[in-house]
């Protein structure tokens, strides 16, 4: 791998690595000039290029060249061993941010590439400052706490070592969320142990937590008087490389999320041979984040369920404003499969759960989280045979004759053919396609919104079924979620207290939507379609419960007002967030009139919600629409075969899950809707690719 400058073109000088101190080599600058052709001559040389190495995945050479300031204007890195797919893109990414900056210095990682950004950066210093390979490493023994910025706060460690070695890491309290930091968790102290070395990579998908883990062990080691630049360094062992060789299966599945497991699971329970491609490097997708709850008709194995007719009536009330309708036909031939599906989950896994009537619908919880699920799936796939491939990206359904014949993946090591007789599409949803996602909803343009959806629903399979033909829907669209106190709070609009009693307005200082209505995903869609940039809960201090508000002042002395605001004054509060005063002014006090009155004239708020603000301090709190996914992607028939532009089945050809919800969802999507249905459409698609498998 070798990123090559844009073609800038000064008189060079090449210099061995390590021979130079910063200080020499402006000093060498100087000396050089007047040196060379009589054309250059005629004006002063100004840049000469060194080289320099460090360890990244392999080594990283970097020719830097410098100007007569010391300023970074040209650089050329060579990378071999950098995986293509990651530490390729990241080599041309820091090149730019170098020459960007000038200076290494500063210059933030790339996120998933760490090791290679950190061979990077040393290489470059190496270069400029004759900075070598880290020396022995020592440390004073014993244990050492230490502290990092985790995804949802602090992530405290304990780490213990001896007088020349790591001996041990243990992560204690943190708020990362359960089931997805579990990976990181485990591999980051697993990978600095292995290595004793920080420079590891972090986990792709779990980044931040990633990232508060090595701060948090950076910090323990610190106190240890280990040279922290020395085991920044230091080498770590680059991954084995992977096997590229062609395969063939009888079935491939493309996605290891909810659908994509469960489509593997079943279609070797039917008999078949079955390849599970996932790109990442864990199974579970958007399953590992996900609440775990699920809405379902006709479960045998739950006590209270939902009938078929009242779920569709559930669907219509929802969907009564949405411009788009979910093909209700479609749905009553297909949510009694949701019960079947639960039923599978219970009986197989010994799940237990708990349901409740929601007054529409019944959504039943299973105890733990969606990483339950993943957990239990993904050993059951290893326990059957499926043969799942980790960090294996596809990349292409292959066809012949109008047919699919297989697919084409990539690893860090290359890329090659997985020849199949059926091909099952679960690869997720386009939340983290920005460009598809702007496409389908504008108003992403302007309004901040939160995206909760994996980094993983990048919309691969969207590209791959577009490529062979297949019809797609409009979309795809946000899945409206509740909306968020903000993120940096920790607290979602439905778990935060009496968020439903206050005023929320928009940047304008306008009053949006009924504050409370009886599912907060409605909120959070009319704060989509308005598209403000943003949007503010004022929260009365005398109706705050004690635990919030002590997190709310706390978070109100950060000096960007970003997140909360406390204010005494509606005047001070509008100069502070930046909104006009009069709006402001004027929304309160309707808004005021109407909880004295005990009616809502504007939205028609439940009067339970409507209470009247305290004389008193007033806390103004950031509040975010927020994504959990998408909806839309291509057109199945009822056994989830992909349908070409002209209706027609692709043949052999099958997508499950959030890539393929077109005929579940209208506008509106509804928490608990997910998980349910691509279960049993990860099963009637695996059952039906079988089948057609036997007759063949
Ligand atoms: C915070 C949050 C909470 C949620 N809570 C609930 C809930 O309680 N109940 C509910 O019903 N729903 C919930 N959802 C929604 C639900 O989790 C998702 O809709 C569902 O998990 C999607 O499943 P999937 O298998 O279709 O896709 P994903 O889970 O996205 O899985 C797709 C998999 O494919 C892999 N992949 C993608 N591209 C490729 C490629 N090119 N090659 C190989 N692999 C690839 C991905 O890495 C991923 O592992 C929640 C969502 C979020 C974000």
């Amino acid at each position: 791998m070798q990123i090559y400058t844009s073609g800038r073109r000064t008189k060079m000088k090449r210099i061995l690595a390590g021979v130079l101190a910063g200080t020499m080599l402006l000093g060498l600058l100087s000396g050089c000039q007047g040196q060379g052709q009589p054309e250059e001559s005629q004006e002063p040389e100004t840049s000469t290029t060194v080289t320099g190495s460090a360890q990244g995945y392999g080594a990283i050479t970097a020719d830097v060249t410098v100007d007569g300031s010391g300023k970074i204007i040209e650089l050329v890195l060579h990378g071999d061993n950098e995986t293509p797919s990651i530490g390729g893109e990241a080599l041309e990414s820091l090149r730019e941010a170098i020459l960007t900056a000038g200076t290494v210095e500063g210059v933030d990682s790339v996120s998933g590439a760490t090791l290679t950004s950190e061979g990077v950066f040393n290489a470059v210093r190496n270069a400029l400052n004759g900075e070598t390979a880290p020396g022995e490493i020592t440390y004073t023994a014993g244990t050492y706490e230490g502290v990092g910025a985790g995804r949802n706060g602090d992530i405290h460690v304990s780490v213990t070592v001896d007088e020349t070695r790591i001996l041990s890491i243990d992560v204690g309290e943190n708020q990362e969320t359960a089931g997805i930091s579990d990976i990181p968790k485990e591999r980051i102290p697993d990978a600095i142990l292995a290595n004793q070395s920080l420079a590891v990579d972090a986990i792709s998908g779990a980044t931040l937590t990633s990232r508060g883990l090595v701060a948090a062990i950076t910090d323990a080691l610190s106190k240890s008087g280990v040279d922290l630049a020395a085991l920044q360094a230091a080498p770590v062992t680059p991954p084995e490389p992977m096997d590229t060789t062609d395969r063939s299966t009888d079935v491939v599945v493309l996605g290891a999320g909810m659908a994509g497991l469960v489509a593997a699971i079943t279609a070797r329970e039917k008999g078949a041979d079955v390849i599970l491609v996932e790109k990442m490097s864990f199974t579970g997708g958007n399953l590992l984040i996900a609440g775990g709850g699920l809405g379902t008709v006709g479960a045998e194995t739950v006590e209270e369920n939902d009938d078929l007719q009242r779920t569709l009536d559930y669907f219509k009330l929802v969907n009564e404003t949405s411009e788009r309708q979910p093909d209700y036909d479609f749905l009553e031939k297909f949510l009694p499969e949701t019960g079947r599906a639960i039923d599978y989950l219970t009986n197989t896994f010994g799940l237990t759960h708990t349901s409740t009537d929601r007054g529409d619908y019944i959504r039943t919880n299973f105890d733990g989280n969606g990483a339950v699920f993943t957990k239990s799936l993904t050993d059951l796939c290893d326990s059957l045979g499926v043969v799942t491939l980790l960090n294996t990206k596809a990349e292409h359904i292959l066809t012949e004759d109008g047919k699919a014949i297989g697919v084409q993946v990539s690893n860090r090591s290359g890329s090659y053919t997985i020849s199949a007789q059926k091909v099952i599409v679960a690869t997720g949803g386009a939340s983290r396609d920005w460009d598809r996602m702007v496409a389908a909803n504008p108003e992403l343009n302007t309004i901040d919104f939160y995206e909760e959806a994996a980094v993983s629903s990048t919309g691969d399979g969207f590209a791959m079924l577009e490529e062979v033909g297949a019809q797609m829907d409009v979309g795809p669209f946000i899945k409206s979620a509740y909306p968020d106190i903000s993120p940096a709070f920790g607290y979602t609009y439905a778990n935060s207290p009496n968020q439903q009693d206050t005023l929320v307005i928009n940047a304008q200082g306008q009053r949006v939507a009924n504050e409370a209505p009886y599912n907060q995903m409605f909120f959070n869609k009319q704060l989509l379609r308005q598209a403000s940039e943003a949007y503010y809960a004022i929260f009365d201090q005398s109706k705050m419960a004690d635990y919030f508000l002590a997190d709310a002042e706390r978070l109100a002395e950060r000096e960007d007002n970003s997140i909360v605001v406390k204010t005494d004054s509606l005047e001070e509060l509008a100069s502070k967030i930046d909104i006009p005063a009069d709006a402001l002014q004027a929304s309160f006090d309707r808004y005021q009139s109407f909880c004295e009155a005990g009616a809502d004239e504007d939205f028609g708020k439940d009067t339970s919600h409507l209470l009247p603000y305290e004389e008193g301090t007033l806390y103004a709190v950031r509040v975010y629409p927020a994504s959990w996914g998408t909806i839309g992607g291509c057109v199945s028939d009822d056994t989830f075969h992909v349908l070409n532009t002209d209706g027609a089945p692709i043949d052999n050809l099958f997508a499950v899950g959030e890539c393929s919800t077109a005929r579940f969802f209208g506008d509106y999507y509804f928490g608990g809707f997910s998980l349910g249905y691509y279960t049993a459409a990860g099963m009637v698609a695996a059952e039906t690719a079988v089948a057609e498998l036997t007759r063949n």
